[in-house]
């Protein structure tokens, strides 16, 4: 495990080059907090991202509380459980919500402005653009943008599912430079794998492996809960692996932002696992597209991939499987089946199939055609993805 139990330096470190930060809120932190109301704590929130803007930070806000706001409203004790129930839930809260966000907003001097995202929408290569022009643009216009998924048409096809990865996705779309997730714990702290119990905070995550993974099984079950840290953890592996830093912190005093960009030693911070941060193709190639196959590559390639930049070429592919057309986004898988990369296709499966394993030279001879390419996925459209 490559952590730290304090602080040397890193938030500083990171701190010097926050512009855009995306601050995600759970529901309990707005609807369960004893004797204090959901318009209070959205005012108390909002008044801290004001300070923030004040300093000069672009701050993007992700809410949950659709669904828990709906429950508060129709005098819903369990919650629902029905797609349908959820979806009329979220209808009847997400109107509430936002009412409470932008009186909070005006409150403060500034307008926010509501985004309901579905998967589908950050999937979609035209969507996705679209997405990410608006929330510029409403940062240009001094808007706080407010998102949340789309729960009311959303089914599970098309579902994000959970507010964390939400955050993870949208921090990658737009390259936000920190991510904050706001919860009910002091980030996270070290389990004892044998009998469950929690120990030390960790500060400092270098490296997310599949020890911290485990660590993070198993949800606290509260009725307004949707995730956990196990969605907290793949939010961290997302927006790290894009080049970028995720803070969990505790998120019941909102007071705790501006004590995160003070530089205090709160919550966890995950540190970038790249040097150079994903470019916009990248980010859209390895979390964005649907893989439509898999490329099984031999050792020779996939250090090549891997390790020396390279491009992926038909005679170190050994197999592959699905369905796909030339332009289509393919996983690069390496002999034990661990994906390493992802990447666009320059042949359809058809086509590599009778190439596979084949030297350059003798491509045109078993196409039957001379070929657009010789690489299998072209360096400028793959991305290392271990
Ligand atoms: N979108 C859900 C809601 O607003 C919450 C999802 C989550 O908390 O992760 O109720």
């Amino acid at each position: 495990m490559l952590v730290d139990y304090t602080d040397n330096g890193e938030r500083a470190k990171l701190l010097k080059n926050v512009k855009r930060v995306v601050v995600k809120v759970g529901s309990r932190l707005l609807m369960d907090v004893e004797n204090v109301s959901a318009r209070q704590r959205v005012a108390e929130l909002v008044a801290e991202i004001a300070v923030l803007r004040e300093r000069g930070l672009e701050v993007i806000l992700v809410t949950s509380g659709a669904v828990a706001t709906g429950m508060e409203l129709l005098k819903t004790k369990v919650r629902p459980k029905s797609m349908a129930s959820k979806q009329a839930h979220a209808a009847v809260g997400q109107c509430e919500l936002m009412g409470l966000y932008e009186a909070a907003s005006s409150a403060q001097g500034f307008h926010c402005a509501q985004l309901l995202l579905t998967a589908a929408d950050l999937h979609d290569q035209e969507r996705h653009l679209c997405v990410s022009e608006c929330l510029a643009s409403l940062l240009s216009v001094g808007a706080l943008p407010v998102i949340n998924e789309n729960d009311s048409v959303c089914v599970d096809e098309i579902k994000v599912g959970d507010n964390d990865t939400l955050s993870a996705m949208v921090s990658s779309l737009i390259r936000a430079d920190l991510t904050i997730l706001l919860t009910t714990i002091d980030g996270m702290r070290e389990r004892d794998m044998k009998t469950g119990a929690l120990g030390r905070r960790l500060s400092v995550v270098r490296e997310l492996d599949s020890e911290l993974l485990a660590m993070a099984q198993g949800t606290d079950g509260n009725r307004f809960s949707v995730g956990g840290m196990i969605t907290k953890l793949h939010a961290a592996d997302m927006v790290t692996r894009s080049g970028e830093g995720l803070l969990i912190a505790d998120g019941f005093d909102f007071s705790v932002l501006s004590k995160i960009f003070g530089g205090e030693d709160v919550g966890t911070l995950f540190l970038p696992a790249r040097k150079m941060r994903m470019h916009a193709h990248q980010r859209y190639l390895a979390f964005f597209a649907e893989p439509k196959g898999e490329l099984i590559v031999d050792r020779g390639a996939a250090a090549a991939v891997e390790k020396k930049g390279k491009s992926l070429l038909p005679g170190g592919i050994l197999g592959l499987r699905g369905v796909f057309q030339r332009g289509d986004t393919v996983r690069i898988l390496n002999v034990d089946r661990e994906e390493i990369a992802r990447g666009q296709v320059n042949f359809s499966h058809v086509e590599l199939s009778l190439i596979c394993g084949a030297q350059s030279a003798d491509l045109e001879k078993l196409l039957g055609h001379t070929p657009e390419a010789e690489e299998a996925v072209h360096r400028d459209h793959l991305v290392v993805t271990k």
